[in-house]
């Protein structure tokens, strides 16, 4: 990261983020790395200066365009479950709904190299912008929509979606590696976490419903 004023102060301080992550391990979260990285990324970074202040409560909050920066709680739980299910270092994973680009950064800090798609594009060049004064430079973003991922730059080792779909597209398991991983939110009123993963190289999916959530819906084509 860059030598830009990211520490924050008040209710961006050190020990407000500290308390976050505290809460998120009372709440289940076991994963260190994981907690480490929620701890030493800047949330409020990715919000209006309006809501910086709420940055660290354990809630999801709005990024305009009728969208929302998932709770932390959320994040954190979707970035174990993916890099705990691949059990091995990734190396390619692609995020549906880019968004803010909070959980973009959280996925950089962790993994080899980053696709994040997005279907609005103010969004989009919002989050470019903020990744790149980060500094994390592992990112590549696209303007399309991610329900049909991103074919060239696949297969990818795990792909999360941000968004949910009422069924899993056929194209994300199509990008799915070998043994590959796919955390996604499915359902419309209401929706679960699945963890779906490829048997081997096979045509094969073994698919897990874990918790219920709530997440916007993916919307098919894009927004300029
Ligand atoms: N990961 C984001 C969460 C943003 S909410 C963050 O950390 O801030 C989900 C995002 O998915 C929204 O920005 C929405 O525009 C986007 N989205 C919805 N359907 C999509 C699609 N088909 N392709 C790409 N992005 C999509």
């Amino acid at each position: 990261m860059t030598s830009l004023n990211l520490e924050g102060v008040g209710m961006t301080s050190q020990r407000t983020r500290e308390r976050l992550v505290q809460r998120l391990a009372d709440k289940g979260v076991t994963n260190l790395q994981v907690l480490d990285t929620l701890r030493n990324t800047p949330r409020h970074w990715f919000l209006d200066e309006a809501l910086s202040h709420r940055a660290y409560e354990d809630t999801a909050l709005p990024i305009g365009y009728g969208q929302t920066l998932s709770q932390p709680y959320i994040v954190a739980r979707m970035t174990e479950i993916l890099l705990g299910a691949a059990g091995k270092r990734l190396h390619k994973v692609l995020e549906v709904g880019t968004g803010s680009g909070y959980q973009t950064s959280i996925l950089a800090q962790l993994v080899d190299e980053v696709y994040s798609v997005e279907r609005i594009k103010p969004l989009q060049d919002k989050a470019r912008e903020r990744l790149r004064e980060l500094g994390l430079r592992n990112v590549h973003l696209k303007h399309a929509d991610g329900g049909f991922g991103w074919p060239e730059a696949g297969p990818f080792d795990g792909i999360l979606s941000t968004a949910a779909p009422r069924f899993v597209p056929q194209g994300l398991l199509n990008q799915l590696a070998p043994n590959g991983v796919l955390v996604i939110p499915v359902g419309d009123q209401t929706q679960s976490l699945n963890l779906i993963i490829r048997d081997g190289d096979s045509e094969n999916f073994v698919t897990q419903v874990l918790e219920p959530v709530k997440f916007v819906p993916l919307l098919s084509g894009t927004s300029r």
